[in-house]
């Protein structure tokens, strides 16, 4: 018989609620540990993918109707402005086809609101929930894991729970002490977030934009819409390139929304709500080993942000879902070792790495400022070549095309 101590998740964000909420739904009982309480803030550009509501409706199809229902909290996004250094965009919807669709690809909402109302879907019946709680530390003992973990109260043990599951984000204490995972400038991003109201020239259909600003390449500006008539401003940075070109963020961004001819007309009324606030992005450009003896790491912990878009939700979310799989699969094998959670990694990757390897590649190719204003171009002029880009988001074979030169040879013939 299963204790709840057995299966213990560390973090309650995108990563570990999707982890409690897909055991809870297979009827397995684990605890939950997380630090703050709820609602808090987490630094983000808000935007929540397509592979989002992906999960969501694995898990429920209500729960999609609940973001729908609260357009307060949970604004409907339709697909992405994509700005080339030369001030030339092109919109590409989500999907190509939203007639059969009854909810809207993506959402914008602060993770403030986001991750709260997944933190209110969790289930009692099987998960324990410790708010409030740190883990500060996990020793390897002959017997198995010992959790050193801390509330208001003291200090306290777990002691030789069957797995643990590394869900704390990017500063995540069980890929510290038990995996070889560490930062990486090449394979990781700076970013910084500010929310501002009175933004103006915002699509219709709440279209998010990435600006690739000529004076701040390779790294890019993105403007998210809200509800409320707020925005979420931030910018994003490779930090191998921000080291390189001793780049300050902040500056560079406040210097953009006063100058940039095609920004500073959209923020001549525009306020600034808040402080402007930096945090990590660990990427999922390169392959990692993402479990052990006792333990699987999900999320930022595992280091699996998209390396172009930045996004990193739904790969948290994802990954918690096979998590939980593989967890059923542990309890009917009674296996929590290092070579049966293999089959954790695999399942993550098997489905996940060529869309990472894509994006590591379009990251790559941001260098090339010349190459971003040709593609924009054409697309801008050339409706065909924009549909072909917006089927692109959905069919991963045809994203395989932006890799083949062939792609960029025959735009050059076909003027
Ligand atoms: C500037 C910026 C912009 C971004 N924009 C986007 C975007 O628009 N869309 C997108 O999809 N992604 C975006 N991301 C990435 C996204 O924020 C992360 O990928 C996502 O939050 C990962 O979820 P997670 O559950 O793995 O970790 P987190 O969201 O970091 O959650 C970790 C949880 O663990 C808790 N915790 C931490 N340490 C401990 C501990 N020791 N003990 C107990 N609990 C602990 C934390 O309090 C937190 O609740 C952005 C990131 C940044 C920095």
């Amino acid at each position: 018989m299963l204790k709840t101590e057995d299966i213990i998740i560390i973090g309650a964000g995108p990563a570990g609620c999707a982890t409690s909420l897909f055991l809870s739904k297979a009827g397995i009982p684990h605890t939950i540990i997380e630090k703050s309480t709820f609602p808090r803030d987490k630094v983000c550009g808000d935007a929540l993918s397509g592979k989002v509501v992906y999960v969501l409706k694995q898990l429920n199809p209500a729960f999609l109707d609940k973001l729908s229902n609260q357009p307060q909290s949970f604004l409907p996004s339709w697909g992405v402005k994509f700005v080339a250094p030369n001030g030339k965009s092109i919109d590409i919807p989500f999907k190509s086809d939203t007639s059969k669709e009854t909810h809207a690809p993506g959402f914008i909402s602060k993770r403030i609101n986001f991750d709260a109302e997944l933190f209110s879907w969790l289930d009692k019946n099987y998960a324990d929930i410790k708010l409030g709680t740190s883990l500060n530390s996990i020793e390897k003992t002959n017997q198995g894991l010992v959790l050193n973990l801390e509330n208001k109260d003291g200090s306290f043990q777990i002691k030789h729970p069957k797995l643990v599951i590394g869900a704390e984000g990017d500063r995540s204490i069980v890929a510290k002490n038990l995996s070889d995972i560490r930062k990486e400038n090449d394979h990781y991003c700076a970013g910084i977030r500010a929310y501002y109201s009175g933004v103006e020239g915002l699509h219709d259909q709440n279209f998010i934009e990435l600006h690739f600003l000529e004076e701040m390449l390779p790294g890019y500006f993105w403007i998210f819409p809200l509800p409320n008539g707020e925005a979420n401003i931030g910018a994003g940075i490779l930090s191998s390139a921000a080291s390189k070109k001793k780049v300050n963020l902040k500056k560079d961004m406040l210097e953009a929304i006063a100058n940039n001819p095609n920004i500073k007309e959209r923020f001549k009324n525009a306020q600034l709500k808040g402080k402007i606030e930096g945090w990590g992005l660990p990427l999922g450009s390169k392959q990692r080993i993402i479990s052990g003896e006792n333990f699987l790491l999900t999320g930022d912990a595992a280091s699996l942000i998209d390396p172009f878009t930045g996004e990193g939700i739904g790969n948290a979310m994802y990954s918690g879902m096979l998590a939980a799989q593989h967890i059923q699969n542990c309890i009917k094998e009674n296996r929590f070792d290092a070579e049966f959670n293999k089959s954790y990694d695999k399942a993550f990757y098997d489905r996940q790495w060529d869309e990472l390897k894509l994006s590591h590649t379009m990251q790559k190719l941001v260098k090339y400022p010349w190459l971003f204003n040709f593609v924009v171009n054409k697309a801008h002029k050339n409706k065909a070549l924009r549909e072909t880009i917006s089927c692109m988001f959905e069919d991963l074979d045809l994203r395989a095309k932006l890799r083949n030169p062939l792609f960029y040879i025959k735009l050059l013939i076909n003027d």
